[in-house]
């Protein structure tokens, strides 16, 4: 029944990711969820049912669109199977129940923030003002201590507003420092301290591998935002291991 279960979570995860896809092409073209049918971004044709099924579609086109065979981004399917991949992962840390529920929720909206600000440089409030709404609620309703998020918030936004200031914006946007607030309503403050961390830890490794490898320099922009929700999902998956490894640690 568990595997049954699991296997449902994770289709619904593809199917999940196809439409968050929409959100993030909607969101990026100013037109609404609901406007009509998915079209061809290149020839306008309107995609047809078997156009639409995550994954298979883009494999049995071979990436490219049915009528004008113009390739098709590698966005959709990594986002399809992202989003398959995290919904299995959060199942088998949840079980099944409201808390699955909430993550699932989280995990999608994270997903469409590290899409948007590596492709776009931006992270839109049209997806972090509701996230936290949504956060903030879910979590309260689940039992958790309002003041532990209320003062993840405060840190981890204070956090990235200090650096806004002391940089005059120039290191981070003020994207990052709602996305630092909606971390905190998502996690706690003990488990946004972690997601910090994590994010410091996989963005430093990572420029200074684009530095080794000489494919940017100094002064190229970075887009902090999807270290940070790479961090998040991996605090939200691992994030009681992470803490125990800390205090361990302090002894
Ligand atoms: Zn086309």
């Amino acid at each position: 029944m568990e595997a049954v279960i699991a296997a449902l979570v994770s289709v619904a995860g593809l199917v999940v990711g196809s439409f968050l896809n929409v959100v993030i092409l909607r969101a990026r073209t100013k037109t609404s969820v609901a406007d009509g049918r998915s079209k061809c971004m290149s020839c306008q044709n309107a995609l047809a049912p078997r156009d639409l099924v995550p994954v298979v579609s883009f494999l049995a086109l071979r990436g490219k669109c049915r009528s004008c065979k113009v390739p098709i981004s590698i966005q959709y399917p990594l986002v399809e199977l992202s989003a398959g991949l995290l919904f299995f992962l959060a199942f088998l840390h949840d079980g099944f129940g409201l808390m699955l529920v909430r993550d699932l929720a989280f995990v999608s909206a994270l997903i469409v923030i590290f899409v948007f600000d590596l492709r776009y440089m931006e992270i839109p409030d049209q997806f972090t003002m509701p996230a936290m709404v949504f956060a903030l609620f879910a979590n309260v309703y689940l039992g958790a201590d309002l003041v532990s998020l209320g003062l993840g918030a405060i840190v981890a936004g204070g956090f990235f507003l200090a650096q806004y200031v002391l940089s005059k914006g120039k290191w981070i946007g003020g994207g990052d420092i709602r996305l630092g607030a909606l971390m905190g309503l998502m996690l706690g403050l003990s488990h946004v301290v972690a997601a910090l961390f994590v994010a410091y830890v996989v963005g430093a490794s990572y420029a200074a591998w684009l530095l080794a490898t000489k494919k940017a320099n100094a002064n190229s922009q970075v887009p902090f935002g999807t270290f940070l929700t790479v961090a998040t999902v991996v605090v939200m998956l691992v994030g009681d291991q992470i803490v125990g490894w800390y205090l361990g640690l302090m002894g």
